[in-house]
């Protein structure tokens, strides 16, 4: 009986892990701590209602970070202002991002995550000539968190 019982709970260990690497999201501690919300975004590539994120039309000194693993993404120097709804950085720190190609919803898009934690930020749109980068990196402001320059 006891044999029994330790080999159905592997299959399910089993099936769950298959089940999580199937996804590009690590379920790793770095998931913990959100909020639903932010597993919406982050985890499960939501986006958040435009117009609605806190740094949208956020403009100090510092540096924006994952809001689930604190890896630095981009610098205040490359935010700017698109009009799109969303905080709009036309460069990332360098080594920060993961690119993904996304087909949903019909088009044909790129996906950005943390290339640490692997959490969705959003996409990036190339060739808009927004700036001299030509580069927007269209991220939910959910996803990251403001440090100030200190
Ligand atoms: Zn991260």
């Amino acid at each position: 009986m006891f044999n029994y019982v330790f080999i159905v709970i592997c299959i399910q260990i089993c099936m769950v892990s298959k089940l999580f690497s199937q996804d590009k999201i690590k379920t790793t501690d770095f998931f913990k701590d959100l909020n639903k919300e932010e597993k919406r975004v982050i985890v499960f590539k939501g986006t958040e209602p435009s117009g609605s994120g806190m740094y949208n039309n956020h403009f100090e000194d510092g540096i924006y970070v994952c809001k689930a693993c604190n890896n630095p993404l981009f610098n205040s120097t490359s935010k700017f202002n698109s009009n799109c709804g969303w905080p709009s950085f036309d460069d990332e720190i360098k080594g920060s991002l993961k690119r993904y190609e996304d087909n949903s919803f019909f088009m044909k898009r790129t996906e950005i995550c943390c290339a640490n934690c692997n959490g969705h930020l959003g996409h990036v749109f190339e060739g808009e000539k927004l700036t001299e980068k030509n580069l927007r990196h269209c991220v939910n402001s959910i996803s990251i968190k403001f440090v100030k320059k200190n």
